[in-house]
């Protein structure tokens, strides 16, 4: 295969200006570099604010904020809590961090995002809540969830990790269950380094999140501490960069949509065999990961040759997750076992044919006409796989 020469192509890169530059050393010259500071309030705030809802405590990360949440709620040993098997490992540990036990529901075919008739069969005595994840920027069915969890007495959580801004049948994530939950990593929509946010309505919520957080210390009695806590908090220093992020988020995403529409274009214009981000009608997705998925006669080795020679081109790619039933901590976690309707077939499926390509907002058109050449290329190897 030839080496290509051209300029390596990240699948993804924070969009960092100067606002962030001047509001990070704005912070440092405060001396307000810990936990407290206005930054920190002021991000909680318009975040918030930004998600449609009351309240936003600040976490050190995302997977913290979902440990958090758990605890606040009351969940932990001898509950189940019913999540996808497609998404990001932190959702599924910050589950058993919590001390309950999380359980697999299957997928829908064309997003990944939880399959509400698959989430039914999973629910049993002790399932406490259900963690929708808006994958890969694309909402999950929310109407849907919230209708059985709302028969079920149970809570709806959402992962909206990866979905900062998507919008579900016109509301924006974040505000469409009990409590949602953020991560600012690096690659994510926007950033604080690291740096988590749980949104909620209820007050009474929100003063636990906050007790939790700050090792459950009586907010009226100093050093009474009535249970165990955790410092899950965020510094000041990053709450600054998520001000300027949030203050800038309309020109990153819009950067980003700017690359995603040149992939549909381009992918189109080749006729590519590979569906780009598909959803549904319903959803007003966020341009988080560019997505590509084979076609479900594709054998999974057809991905991975795939993905092989966009690396030889210098072309950076992620496969989808392994589905979260097939590592070692969580094969016993699921019911699917005893039960085939609970099969995890469509998480199995998408999973083997998906992967994510360059997403960075910085890419010019050139770069995508690159990807799109080299997925071309490499289709054109890949014999049952050639452009239609
Ligand atoms: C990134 C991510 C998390 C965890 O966030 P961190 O900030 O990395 O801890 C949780 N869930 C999903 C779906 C994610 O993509």
């Amino acid at each position: 295969m030839i080496e290509s020469t051209g300029s390596f192509l990240p699948v993804a890169e924070p969009d960092i200006g100067s606002l962030e530059e001047q509001l990070v050393v704005e912070a440092i010259r405060s001396g307000w570099v810990s936990s407290i500071g206005p930054f920190v309030s002021e991000l909680e705030e318009k975040f918030a604010d930004f998600c449609d809802s009351r309240y936003g405590v600040a976490t050190s990360n995302g997977t913290t904020a979902i440990h958090l949440l758990l605890v606040a709620c009351g969940i932990g040993e001898g509950d189940e809590v019913i999540i996808p098997s497609l998404t990001f490992v932190a959702t599924a540990a910050a589950v058993r961090h919590a001390g309950a036990t999380p359980v697999f529901a299957d997928c829908d075919a064309l997003t990944g995002t939880l399959d509400p008739l698959a989430v039914e069969h999973a629910i049993g005595p002790r399932t406490r809540a259900i963690i929708a994840v808006h994958l890969f920027g694309h909402p999950a069915d929310m109407d849907a969830l919230a209708t059985l969890a709302r028969a079920h007495r149970l809570f709806l959580f959402e992962d909206a990790a990866e979905a900062h801004g998507a919008r579900y049948r016109g509301r924006v994530v974040g505000g469409l269950a009990d409590a949602s939950c953020f991560s600012f990593y690096g690659n994510k929509v926007m950033t604080t380094g690291e740096g988590g946010m749980v949104v909620c309505n209820d007050p009474e919520l929100d003063a636990q999140l906050r007790f939790y957080r700050d090792h459950a210390m009586d907010t009226k009695r100093r050093y009474w501490h009535p249970a165990i806590g955790f410092n899950y908090r965020l510094t000041n220093v990053q709450a600054a960069l998520g001000v300027a992020q949030l203050r800038r988020f309309k020109e990153i995403t819009a950067n980003r949509a700017r690359v995603f529409s040149d992939y549909r274009t381009m992918a189109g214009e080749a006729e590519l065999r590979l569906r780009f981000n598909p959803g549904h009608e319903w959803a007003s997705p966020i341009p988080w990961l560019v997505c590509a998925v084979l076609p479900e006669v594709a054998e999974p080795r057809q991905r991975d040759d795939l993905m092989h020679h966009l690396r030889s081109q210098r072309i950076d790619t992620r496969p989808y997750f392994i589905p979260l039933h097939l590592l070692p901590p969580y094969q016993h976690c699921a019911r699917f076992a005893a039960d085939a309707t609970a099969a995890l077939i469509r998480t199995e499926s998408l999973a083997a044919r998906g992967f994510n390509l360059p997403s960075s907002g910085k890419l010019t058109s050139a770069d995508v006409e690159r990807v799109i050449e080299a997925l071309a290329a490499a289709l054109r190897h890949s014999g049952s796989l050639e452009p239609v």
